[in-house]
């Protein structure tokens, strides 16, 4: 499908992670926008390959390491670059009708760019904006802008709402639009995966996030040092600064004795195909997650989810009907929940076939496309009445 609209999408980073997954998918067949991203990487390379026109900034490169809870002293040798960072998506921002935020970084320095060139701006927040994951003066920097200069912000859940509410933000902005997946077919047996894979035969568990605290790995760890005999693969790298807890969590493995059992596979690209290959996907962030694609995956693919009862997921779980939920950093209910799961109970076969219907009825990318389509063309259709 053809979308005539002129939509700068605008990103911070050059790493792919779920948002990135996101506009990859929301830029389809937009060849007259372009993406502005604040440095190089993977999904310059892949944004490209989607034909959109690519504006990469001279002075980003880097930023996306600069970590949420950095202090805000670190940041002053920043403002120069930041300011010209402004200047260049207003710039950018002239040859386009719209402009898309898909981060937060990309949001608060597109809204200051809008006092240069004023566009309608859309804020796709995939952020949860609670006090665990942003300082006070972030949120209120982010609040104050959006209230201030966006036209719309899409959030992926009523989580991500009512966090966005609940801290000052003006509801009649907010567009709930859940974020949609279209998962390549794995025609292969889990067996087949991990004899092609070199993957152990026995019990095995996975969790595929990027490698953060909040995400929770360590939790895991903790409860399979209880589980004997169970496997774990370990999917994703530390994308945005996060490369001293990688090496944490490796320090535990060996603290634990789990490194027979524990492998760590990196940043994957086929994590649709590892996912099939464990008997149980485990999602345990500590902190509340504003959607989770990774359990959208599983449900797709067939796989049990334990996920922590936090942010979105006990709403894409249905409150536990879909998958289990434990609550948030407790290894020990993280084990028993594992063991229950990995002992294949009678329910279980029905939980999965729910899963999946609920997956592909409420979580599939047309949905997400058309919708968040439907919000450009008001936008469009409103800047040109
Ligand atoms: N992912 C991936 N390769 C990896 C680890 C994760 O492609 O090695 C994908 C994962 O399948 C999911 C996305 O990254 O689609 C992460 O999205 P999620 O909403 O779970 O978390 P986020 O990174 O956005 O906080």
């Amino acid at each position: 499908m053809m979308s005539d609209e002129r939509v700068l999408f605008v990103d911070h980073t050059g790493q792919i992670g779920g948002a990135e997954l996101i506009l990859l998918d929301v830029v389809q067949g937009r060849k007259r926008s372009s993406a502005f991203l604040f440095e190089q990487g993977p999904l310059s390379q892949a944004l490209a390959d989607k034909e959109l026109g690519l504006i990469i900034s001279k002075w980003g490169q880097g930023l996306s390491q600069f970590r949420r809870d950095s202090s805000w002293l670190t940041a002053i040798p920043l403002v120069g670059r930041l300011a010209a960072i402004i200047v260049e998506i207003a710039r950018a921002a002239r040859a386009h009708d719209i402009v898309y935020a898909n981060s937060q970084k990309a949001f608060v320095l597109a809204a200051l760019a809008g006092l240069l060139v004023k566009r309608p701006l859309i804020w796709h927040l995939h952020d949860i904006i609670t006090p665990e994951h942003f300082g006070a003066v972030q949120r209120w920097v982010q609040i104050t802008l959006a209230n201030a200069r966006a036209t719309k912000v899409i959030v992926p859940s009523q989580a991500a709402a009512e966090a966005f509410i609940e801290a000052g933000g003006r509801r009649n902005l907010v567009e709930i639009v859940p974020n949609g997946l279209a998962l390549p077919l794995e025609p292969r047996s889990a067996r087949e995966i991990r004899a092609a894979l070199d993957l152990p035969a026995g019990p095995l568990v996975g969790v595929f996030s990027r490698l953060a605290p909040w995400k929770g790995q360590h939790v895991l760890l903790e409860a399979l040092a209880t589980l004997p005999g169970v496997g774990c693969i370990i999917v994703g790298d530390a994308l945005f600064g996060e490369q001293a807890y990688a090496a944490e969590l490796k320090q535990l493995v060996l603290e634990r004795g789990l490194a027979d059992r524990v492998r760590f596979l990196g940043h994957r690209s086929d994590v649709p195909k590892l996912m099939k290959a464990v008997d149980v996907m485990v999602h345990p962030s500590i902190d509340p997650e504003p959607f989770g694609r990774t359990l959208v995956e599983a449900m797709l693919a067939g796989v049990p989810v334990i996920a922590t009862n936090a942010g979105a997921a006990p709403d894409i779980l249905e409150g536990g009907r879909a998958g289990a939920l434990v609550p948030p950093n407790d290894h020990q209910a993280l084990a028993s929940a594992i063991a229950s799961v990995l002992a294949r109970p009678q329910a279980l076969a029905s939980q999965l076939e729910y899963a999946s219907h609920r997956a592909h009825a409420q979580y599939g990318v047309a949905q997400m496309l058309d919708a968040i389509g439907g919000v450009i063309r008001r936008l469009q259709a409103g800047a040109a009445a």
